[in-house]
């Protein structure tokens, strides 16, 4: 047998399948994936996923190109991972040190080759593939006049992804809500309008959820739900938008830390669903005195990001900056850092919007905005590919 056959090495921490942890004092989490050998039988994996179950944990077993891996999700003290290893058709039982798995880089590489995984298709639109995607839209939804006008722009001017909010958080009860708040009717309505809207231009459509209760009305209109910043800690959200098997667009909360972030996002992915578009739309601003931006982009989280996870990963320089006249700077240097998209408000006359009027742009500043980052993407991404990073 081949040493690497044998065990394999984590952080200094040596696991040899059928044998105890080394070192388990100190270890602050066991192993917690099951890979299968590549021609595990269906009882064998049926075997584990028993036993998983049989500990009080659910097992989300991922069926690859190589092999089955089966992730373990809940409360690991309960597993006794000395037996999982040695049932048969076990192929070994690998810590993993992050809070998330399902999501990571590392256990969505050993199921598939790295150019195939993270790629989420949509109708026509494929999301972290070699292409950037663009999502583009107003704030909110005002009326189906407003809400064509924009979208014709947004199309014409090359976005992919139609944008709109119906129900849309604001920091304070006594500011416009979006139509989602003036009652269910007025509220499918507008949801109605968003998906015909898509359909006449053969452009997927996302809009927020911004609670549980609405998940299922959201869900029977739009492509995509979105999970906005301030819902990022939301588990029950999650877990719901997860369990509509949709993609869902979910937001980086503006204090949240990389690692917090990604835990959260494995919350969706626990439901079997990895179908999560990841986006870095700002931080709050640090220091004393005027902070210029609404938000700081925090850059450098998406190649970290990228390297963590397979999740394709948007920057949103609209909330990320608030700043009309900022969008095409930030825009230009989130391609520049490999961003897999943007997402941008666009309105034909951004002054008159209810919500976010600040922030967006015309669909003709947005046509720049595509061209300019086309290039910036063709730029980086060869020089990336024949140095071999992971260009998405
Ligand atoms: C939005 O995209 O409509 C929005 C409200 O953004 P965020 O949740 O990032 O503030
Ligand atoms: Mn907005």
């Amino acid at each position: 047998m081949k040493k690497e056959d044998n065990y394999i090495q984590t952080s200094g921490l040596v696991y040899m399948p059928g044998k105890n942890i080394q070192d388990k004092n100190k270890r602050s989490k066991k192993a917690d994936m099951i890979i299968m050998n590549s021609g595990a039988k269906p009882e064998e994996i049926g075997r584990v996923v028993e036993e998983i179950k049989k500990s009080g944990l659910r097992a989300d077993v991922s069926q690859g190109e190589f092999r089955t891996v089966i992730g373990i999700v809940g409360d690991e003290r309960k597993v006794d991972f000395d037996h999982l290893a040695a049932l048969p058709g076990v192929k070994e039982a690998r810590p993993i040190e992050a809070p998330y798995k399902l999501i990571s880089r590392e256990f969505a590489k050993m199921l598939a080759p790295e150019e195939n995984i993270g790629i989420i298709k949509i109708k026509n639109v494929t999301i972290g593939g070699e292409e950037p995607v663009w999502i583009a839209g107003p704030c909110s939804v005002e009326s189906k006049a407003q809400l064509n006008k924009i979208a014709d722009g947004v199309k014409k001017a090359g976005a992919h992804i139609l944008r709109g909010g119906v129900f849309k958080p604001r920091s304070s009860v006594h500011s416009w809500q979006g139509l989602g708040s003036q009652g269910e009717e007025k509220a499918e309505e507008a949801l109605s309008w968003l998906k015909e809207a898509g359909k006449r231009l053969e452009m997927p459509v996302v809009t927020e959820a911004r609670g549980e209760t609405v998940v299922d009305l959201v869900a029977k209109y739009s492509d995509i739900i979105q999970i906005g910043a301030r819902n990022m800690y939301n588990q029950d959200l999650l877990q719901a938008a997860g369990k509509t098997g949709l993609p869902v667009f979910f937001k980086r909360n503006f204090g949240a830390g990389i690692e917090e972030y990604l835990s959260f996002a494995e919350y969706i992915a626990a439901e079997g669903n990895s179908k999560i578009i990841l986006c870095e739309r700002g931080m709050l601003p640090m220091g004393k005195g005027k902070a210029y931006t609404r938000y700081s982009l925090e850059l450098a989280a998406v190649p970290v990001i990228q390297k963590e996870t397979f999740l394709p990963i948007l920057v949103d320089p609209s909330h990320g900056t608030g700043r009309r006249d900022l969008i095409f700077d930030m825009s230009c240097a989130a391609m520049a850092c490999g961003a897999n998209g943007l997402m941008i408000e666009c309105h034909y006359n951004p002054a008159e919007a209810l919500v976010d009027a600040a922030q967006q742009i015309t669909p003709d500043e947005l046509k720049d905005v595509i061209e300019t980052c086309k290039k910036i993407h063709k730029v980086v991404s060869e020089v990336k590919k024949r140095n071999k990073v992971a260009v998405k």
